[in-house]
């Protein structure tokens, strides 16, 4: 059975083995996730190598997904290491304390928090799980009361409920890494914090900057996970070319009670805008220890697969879990399950619906059609991937097979739900090419003869783009 929903599994130590993420492509992985936040360059280039190695050995294209860290809106550290924190303690953090802190005041990595807070907002740290009420901001000084205390250990992560620090989204650190990731072809690069549609096209810019005269064009994700990035996403779904929906920290900033339903609206939002979505974060949380994840994990994975997801991705799971291969068989078979019941509603979908391009009509007419004629697949032949990616905003029950001359293309389409990517070489004759086309999808076991598909085309032929003709034949009857 082919998979439409993809999976897409962070790199970290129990990972980062060449046979462990052979393992785990085998297991079904679609895109390697390079967490900047760790890690130097030199150490995601060689990771990058060896995951274009692994796909050249499993014949399948892997794509790699470069998350920048983003702002570090961090504590600083503590003399111990930790230190408890109980309800109705006062607590200082302190942006010009140079010596590690305490149980009565710690250091600020993120030295512009004490102008961004104000008395009565609340603070919360470690994703959350530690909360601080500001009673007062005196110059350097933030003072505040525990609302909820626990362990707190160094550099630990700082948000606002309601969000609204003005950190910007790239660093100096990000800029460098965007050039790191343009080194090692990343298909995609995931920005962390954006606030508006400017970060993301800033991000843009340094990744085409970063590229000079290289062809390769990144995929640009907008991890949504500020609050003040809600009433921004359609303008930053315009700029983008996909979002993660970044559950950790956008439910730290929103409460985790609201993130069930935006991950619903943002998915919904970025399929009618012709975007990519990933849905993020604990989806298998508890298979860090355990073999077997819980019942509540499986109907998390999917849901956000009947929501529409193009991909779920693992992080901790697979970064520094203990069951890294194991995790991804068992997201693999959620959703392969949970697509059994998807609904196909086509007609619905293309009810008032009007398309103004050529190619993008043709796309959809084809789907249509497709799915009219009970066809075993529709192949897209592309160069960009967009045919494709049209195709790919609607539910539909039967696979899309993109084949593409161009190995960029084949890569980035491994994000794109119930997209089968192949590599095709161009010809300028059209016969030649669909023979080609349905030797390539026989010979890969994906149609039979007898099988009806559904082929689109651009001609003239040997051109880039401009897909304008559908085809409807019967394998191997000519
Ligand atoms: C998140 O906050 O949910 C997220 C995906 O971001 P990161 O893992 O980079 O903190």
């Amino acid at each position: 059975m082919i998979r439409a929903t993809k999976i897409v599994a962070t790199i970290g130590p129990a990972s980062s083995p060449p046979a462990v993420l052979l393992q785990m492509a085998q297991a079904g992985v679609d895109v390697f996730r390079l967490n900047f936040s760790h890690g130097s360059a030199a150490d995601h280039i060689g990771v990058a190598e060896t995951i274009r190695k692994i796909g050249r050995e499993i014949g399948r294209e892997l794509g790699i997904m470069a998350d920048l860290q983003g702002p570090k809106i961090r504590i600083g550290n503590f003399a111990e290491g930790r230190i408890e924190l109980k309800k109705g303690d006062r607590f200082v953090l302190d942006a010009q304390l140079e010596t590690p802190g305490n149980v009565e005041r710690v250091g600020l990595d993120y030295k512009e928090l004490p102008s961004d807070v104000h008395a009565g907002d609340v603070l919360l740290l470690n994703d959350g799980l530690i909360v601080l009420v500001v009673d007062e901001v005196r110059g350097h000084e933030i003072h505040t009361t525990v609302r909820f205390g626990g362990a707190l250990s160094n550099h630990k992560g700082i948000n606002r409920q309601g969000g609204g620090l003005t950190a910007p989204a790239l660093t100096a650190k990000d800029m460098e890494d965007i050039r790191t990731a343009m080194q090692l072809e990343a298909d995609y690069i995931a920005v962390s914090f954006p606030k508006n549609a400017t970060d993301m096209t800033m991000a843009r810019q340094l990744a085409t900057l970063a590229a000079g005269s290289g062809r390769n064009r990144p995929m640009m994700i907008a991890k949504i996970e500020r609050a003040e990035a809600i009433p921004e996403l359609a303008a930053i779904l315009e700029a983008s070319d996909g979002i993660m929906v970044a559950r950790g920290d956008l439910a730290v900033e929103v409460g985790n009670a609201a993130v069930p339903a935006l991950q619903k609206r943002m998915i919904k939002m970025a399929r009618e805008a012709n975007k990519l979505t990933i849905t993020a974060t604990q989806m298998m949380e508890s298979m860090i220890v355990n073999a077997m994840p819980t019942r509540a994990e499986v109907s998390d994975v999917a849901n956000a697969v009947l929501d529409g997801t193009d991909a779920v991705m693992l992080s901790a799971e697979s970064a520094v879990g203990s069951y890294p291969v194991e995790v991804v068989e068992a997201v693999a078979s959620i959703c392969l399950e949970a697509e059994k019941s998807y609904e196909v509603e086509l007609d619905k979908d293309f009810l008032n619906r009007t398309f103004t391009r050529v190619d993008q009509s043709v796309a959809n007419g084809a789907l249509f059609t497709a799915w009219h004629l009970r066809a075993k697949a529709i192949a897209a032949l592309t160069d960009s991937g967009a045919t494709a990616l049209w195709m790919s905003r609607h539910n539909i029950d039967l696979p899309i097979l993109a084949l593409t001359p161009n190995l960029a293309t084949q890569r980035k389409l491994s994000l794109f739900r119930n997209v089968q990517p192949f590599k095709m070489d161009q010809a300028s004759d059209r016969d030649l090419v669909l023979r080609a086309a349905e030797e390539l999808l026989l010979g890969k076991g994906v149609v039979h003869k007898g099988d009806l598909i559904v082929l689109t085309i651009g001609e003239p032929m040997g051109q880039p783009g401009g897909t304008n003709t559908m085809k409807i034949v019967r394998v191997g009857q000519h």
